[in-house]
């Protein structure tokens, strides 16, 4: 339709009302728990990570190292050898995540059909010295060369909103250790196809930005491989050949530790305080529902009331403070009292010089991790008693200190009013 014709037609009086089809303020539908369960049915159904299969693999473990290792704790890859029937079932969500990863992997591949090459034997590659196996996900072409295509090693990953705008450390490694392997492979030696370097291809799954793809070409990286083969030699001699376990390198909230199989095994008999359950106390009177309806309401117009009130103090605080730091004025008198410009202290104790000190002075770490929490527990009285105790010298505290100011507002009564 050209400019002219809706111009026109702009100006023309308006011949209809538009009809909007309005929703409906209560439908008549109820959540489906049945549909849902027959759902992830099928996935557990479908799942090579159901328990039974893992029980059976219990018996016999792991045989060797896989490249996706160097993204585990060691002491999981322990557990996955020795103790594989230790593992916990996969959760239903965890279930949907690899079968959606998968699905997500299958339409890219696709996608890339006319210069890809997958799904064929020379996906598996193998460290011959080490024993490392893994699975490459595919091969983009890049070109000929005498008389051998060349071709980088794609990997594809699936990714949550923000983690997809740059390179995770352990998709880059992988994809190393890949283009190392490959010059083993018989089958791709044999279809005379050489490796020029990498490829990471991440989907945001979330689609939470205007950007879905994000992709890297990656340059081999041989001293990165050298490390990388470095740590699996170390997980082969020290945790699979000697079966050694090593110590937990991560805290028990952490995101290592939450989504791990083996977690409830290998912090038995430590105790982690748990959330108390909220139960109800029967030797406690509960208030009239009149009360708590009125009360209900009240709350949560006293929350909106007092948003909006913070929101309004932050603007007026700024207009007060942009007034003291223009006129090098300390105080405005208001009615009876007086607003005034305050600074408030803020200490920082620098942790890691602090330690390295005291470390110094005492080789007990028992002696060393009671004075260091002395030291760090906001409780004054007991940083007193330890300088006063000799255990650290106040010249030392004094240094180990970052303070800052921080400007604040303050109100005031007048005297005598
Ligand atoms: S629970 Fe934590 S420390 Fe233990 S094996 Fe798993 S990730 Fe490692």
């Amino acid at each position: 339709m050209s400019t002219e014709i809706i111009k026109h037609k702009i100006g023309q009086p308006i011949e209809i009302k538009p009809k909007v089809l309005k929703s409906q303020t209560e439908l008549k539908a109820v959540p489906d728990a049945e549909l849902r369960d027959l759902i992830l049915q099928t996935y557990r159904s479908e799942s090579r990570h159901g328990h039974e299969v893992i029980s059976e693999k219990g018996d016999a473990g792991r045989k060797n190292l896989w490249v996706t290792d160097l993204r585990r704790c060691p002491r999981e890859v322990y557990y996955k050898f020795y103790e594989p029937s230790k593992a916990r079932e996969y959760t239903e969500k965890g279930l949907v995540i690899f079968a959606d990863g998968k699905l997500h992997h299958k339409d890219l591949q696709w996608r890339l059909e006319h210069v890809r090459l997958a799904d064929h034997p020379g996906g598996y590659l193998k460290d011959p010295e080490l024993g490392v196996t893994g699975y490459y996900d595919d091969l983009v072409f890049v070109g000929n060369e005498d008389d051998f295509k060349v071709y980088d090693i794609l990997e594809i990953k699936t990714k949550l909103s923000g983690a997809a705008t740059s390179i995770d450390q352990a998709d880059y490694d992988q994809d190393q250790y890949y283009q190392y392997m490959a010059q083993f492979s018989d089958w791709l030696n044999g279809h005379r196809i050489r490796i020029r370097g990498g490829r990471l291809a991440y989907k945001d799954k979330s689609h939470m930005s205007d950007e879905v793809y994000f992709c890297y070409r990656l340059e081999r990286d041989d001293a990165r491989i050298a490390e990388i083969r470095n740590y699996f030699r170390w997980l082969k001699e020290e945790i699979v050949d000697k079966k050694q376990i090593p110590s937990r390198p991560y805290e028990y909230e952490s995101t290592e530790c939450t989504y791990c199989l083996f977690r409830d095994f290998c912090w038995q008999g430590i105790v982690i305080p748990s959330k108390p359950a909220f139960i109800a106390d029967e030797s406690t009177e509960p208030p009239e529902q009149e009360l708590v309806d009125s009360m209900a309401s009240h709350y949560l117009k006293m929350r909106e009331a007092k948003v909006e009130a913070e929101t309004e103090m932050k603007k007026a605080e700024a207009v007060l403070m942009k007034y003291f730091k223009a006129t090098g004025q300390g105080s405005l008198a208001v009615a009876d009292k007086q607003i005034m410009r305050s600074l408030t202290k803020h200490t920082e104790l620098d942790g890691e010089f602090l330690f390295a000190e005291l470390s110094k002075q005492t080789k007990n770490l028992r002696q060393l991790l009671n004075l260091w929490k002395a030291l760090t527990a906001p409780k004054a009285s007991l940083v007193q008693q330890a300088i006063k105790d000799g255990k650290i010298d106040a010249g030392l505290f004094e240094q180990a200190k970052h303070i800052s100011w921080i400007e604040l507002l303050r109100v005031k009564k007048n005297k005598g009013e």
